[in-house]
């Protein structure tokens, strides 16, 4: 399959992610921030999936790292953009309700209010499943080792590390509320974890 497929998918949903982001971070980060639990590891994973998610870009714009290409299958394409276009779509859903409750980072924000409704009420963590299923498209549509799941190790790895510190800093900040939403929603997928 012609590679110029994966290249117009990635540029795409590329441009996709940051217009749906843009206008939120615009307006949440007018919203002073109360409590920043942000630490070394944190920065550090967040360097990397900066990095990892312009890889996939380079490519697209020199075919390196050249080495590590290979034959596009239309089956993993067509599966990738399909994963992709729902993984917009919850990234949309999930900026939407949590509104100006939200940072990149593991922060709490002036008048910071739980989210527990739209796609939170079944998941805690939404935006994550977001990225990893966007993550995952890239692996699926991007024809090369290195460029197509960089950004899929990078995601696992932020999430990974991220879960445990952002439901603590979440207990601390809603206790009991969030208590009982924790025991209401699944993490990352419905109905199973
Ligand atoms: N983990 C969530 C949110 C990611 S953004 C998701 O994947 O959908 C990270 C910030 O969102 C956290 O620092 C925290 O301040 C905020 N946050 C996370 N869950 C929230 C909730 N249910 N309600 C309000 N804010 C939340």
């Amino acid at each position: 399959m012609d590679q110029w497929y994966a290249r117009i998918a990635v540029i795409v949903a590329s441009i996709a992610l940051i217009a749906i982001r843009a206008p939120h971070g615009q307006r949440s980060r007018a919203v002073p921030t109360k409590t920043n639990a942000r630490g070394a590891l944190e920065n550090a994973l967040l360097a990397l999936a900066m990095i990892a998610f312009f890889l996939p870009l380079v490519w697209v714009a020199s075919s390196q790292p050249t080495a590590a290409n290979y034959t596009l299958h239309p089956a993993a394409f067509w599966s990738g953009a399909l994963v992709l276009v729902a993984s917009l779509w919850l990234f949309a859903r999930s900026h939407d309700d949590l509104g100006t409750n939200w940072s990149i980072t593991l922060e709490v924000r002036e008048a910071h209010q739980l989210v527990t409704s739209g796609v939170y009420r079944t998941l805690r963590h939404p935006m994550y499943t977001a990225l990893l299923l966007y993550s995952l498209g890239f692996a699926l549509v991007l024809p090369n080792w290195i460029a197509g799941p960089a950004y899929l190790v990078s995601m696992l790895l932020l999430v990974g590390f991220r879960l445990g510190p952002e439901e603590r800093l979440m207990h601390a900040e809603f206790g009991p509320a969030y208590e009982d939403y924790t025991r209401r929603s699944k993490r990352l997928i419905p109905g199973f974890w």
